[in-house]
């Protein structure tokens, strides 16, 4: 059979294979490379539900479906040997921003999106560091989260209700429902129904482990939030919990409606700059007991690099800040930081009515650290912020637009998160769990300090087979370290490839069995995005290494 002919006969939409749209698509901000078979650009909805009919009523041909938005994914979530569906191109369309809510497509880019949503005072607050580069429906696809998170939670507090194409070929609108309604759902003799009937009971039956599995952590991205689906106290049942952050691995999103917020009008920051890390966890519990919105942070090598790299900075700088003068003062401000070079810069962002409410709120902050010798603090006002939010937001982005032949962005470890209680004793180990490796590869810290999650972003020769083997081998020490700790492996980067194959490690034996369960209830054909999350292997994620594949023999050698 000619797939991309028998495609092009059924949707309206356009099925594309020439190798440059091939290339492009095997890529995401991961460090897999996988080409896929075909790319689908769906129009509609049909045009998603008669692909699915394809699919399943096509298994001689072993095909797939993997949704794709902006491919900023850093776990390969977005990765296929099979078909990728193109949602960005036609699936793009703002519906409606209403009084508290927006009705929105998945394929619109969030750069877009928050110019329309700031029109009407409105914000979505889970927005993302990439803002500029990913789309909507990527965050609800990993449950994404970013510097507001420490006030305002992640994707999935933000999802009010979805449209979604399952694997029955038909689209169903998911949101919460009452008891009654439940009742009603599981009642009806049909896929819905049944789906329904199967998660709330596996949620029921299994309660007492899922709760005691959930990570002890303000964040987490990993597995499927069974624990969140079913609500003891408000007896409501939301299916969007489990589908927010599944990575397209139960079924394509067709339509968005998210809760927004009404932004604070001021800010004002307290910046932080350390020397060394040996204060840390007891800087970071005195800021947070002033309740900052966002509490965010970034070390040496990033300040190393945007030093290097000032032009760049520049650039991405004038898409934010529309002021000449701050745009001016960039350079200096880098090549200042730049000398007194601090190991890590905190900055902790105040938000209310009134200026003087939030210059009176970081002070605080400000004069409660004067116990502290040794650190670096400043109040910086709303006016001059932009040149810390642009390099704690945009340094990887930078990294990985400079990447060498030899060194490229590697991230597998770039995204864990423990309680910040836990940071006194969790980060002494991990520094001497990373010590053996400071001279095989250059990594940078950056992240969202209030919530104790950390984005550890290697620059490594992934050419090199020995390089790649470090992987496995580093993923299994620090994540062992960060389950010590009821920690999770990714608080907003999902599992995707790279952290899929950890996950039995992460939630045990039993929790494990009830993930794949969710999988199996909603994909029995294994039709949605396979390899990723509780579907992932060892086997399958490292053969697919960029700069060439290793093999279970490589890396148990080491
Ligand atoms: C420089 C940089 C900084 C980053 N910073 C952050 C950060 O601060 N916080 C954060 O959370 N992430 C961050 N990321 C990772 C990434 O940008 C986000 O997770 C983002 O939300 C992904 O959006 P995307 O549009 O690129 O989605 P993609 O990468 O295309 O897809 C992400 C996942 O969602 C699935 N998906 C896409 N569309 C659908 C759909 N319609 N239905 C079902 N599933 C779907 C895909 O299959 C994939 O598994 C960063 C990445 C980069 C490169």
């Amino acid at each position: 059979m000619n797939l991309k002919a028998a495609l092009q006969e059924i949707i309206k939409g356009d099925v594309i294979d020439d190798d440059k749209s091939l290339e492009a698509f095997s890529k995401d901000a991961s460090i897999f490379l996988i080409k896929p078979q075909l790319i689908v650009a769906p129009k509609d909805s049909e045009d998603i539900k008669k692909l699915v009919n394809f699919v399943n009523n096509h298994q001689e041909l072993d095909l797939s479906l993997t949704p794709r938005a902006a491919g900023t994914c850093m776990s390969g979530g977005s990765l296929t040997e099979s078909i990728v569906m193109d949602m960005t191109k036609y699936f793009n369309k703002i519906i409606k921003i209403g009084d508290n809510e927006a009705i929105v497509q998945p394929g619109v880019f969030y750069r877009d999106f928050e110019p329309e949503t700031l029109k009407k005072n409105l914000l979505l607050p889970c927005y993302t560091s990439s803002k500029m580069l990913n789309t909507v429906g990527g965050m609800v696809g990993n449950n994404s989260a970013g510097e507001k998170t420490l006030t305002y939670g992640q994707t999935e507090r933000w999802v009010k209700e979805l449209k979604v194409v399952f694997e029955d070929g038909e689209e169903y609108v998911v949101k919460p429902i009452t008891k009654i309604e439940l009742e009603k759902k599981i009642k009806q003799n049909d896929f819905e129904g049944k789906l329904y009937k199967r998660i709330y009971e596996l949620a029921i039956r299994n309660w007492d482990d899922l709760q005691k599995a959930k990570p002890k952590t303000s964040k987490n991205s990993t597995g499927y939030y069974l624990w969140n689906v079913w609500n003891k106290e408000t007896e409501i049942f939301d299916l969007t919990k489990v589908i927010t952050g599944s990575q397209g691995t139960l079924g394509i999103v067709t339509e968005i409606t998210f809760e927004l917020i009404k932004p604070k009008l001021e800010t004002a920051m307290l910046e932080v700059e350390l020397p060394n890390l040996s204060q840390l966890d007891d800087v970071v519990n005195e800021v947070l007991k002033h309740q900052p919105e966002s509490f965010e942070c970034f070390d040496n090598q990033t300040i190393k690099f945007a030093h290097k790299y000032i032009p760049d900075f520049s650039e991405d700088f004038k898409k934010h800040n529309s002021d000449p003068m701050q745009l001016k003062l960039l350079p200096s401000f880098l090549r200042d930081l730049f000398k007194r070079l601090p190991a890590l810069v905190m900055i902790a962002e105040f938000t209310g009515d009134t200026e003087e409410e939030v210059m009176k709120q970081a002070n605080g902050a400000k004069a409660a650290l004067t116990k502290f010798t040794k650190i670096k603090t400043n109040v910086v006002s709303s006016k001059d912020d932009g040149k810390y939010w642009i390099l704690r937001r945009d340094s990887f982005n930078i990294l990985r637009n400079h990447s060498s032949k030899d060194l490229r962005t590697a991230p597998f470890i770039d995204d864990i998160v423990v309680k910040p209680e836990n940071l006194p004793l969790f980060l002494p180990k991990l520094q001497k769990t990373l010590a053996p490796y400071k001279n095989k590869i250059i990594y940078t810290i950056a992240g969202h300090i209030g919530n104790g999650n950390f984005h550890i972003i290697p620059l490594m020769n992934m050419n090199k087979p020995e390089i790649r083997a470090l992987v496995p081998e580093i993923s299994e020490k620090v994540f062992s370290l960060v389950f010590e700790f009821g920690g999770s492996m990714a608080a907003e980067h999902n599992d995707g490839l790279v952290r899929g194959p950890f996950l039995k490690k992460m939630y045990g034996e039993k929790v494990f069995h009830i993930m794949q369960t969710v999988k199996k209830i909603f994909d029995p054909n294994r039709i949605f995005n396979p390899h990723k999350k509780v579907d992932a292997t060892f086997e399958y994620s490292y053969a697919h290494m960029s700069g060439g594949g290793i093999t279970v023999q490589d890396y148990a050698k080491k």
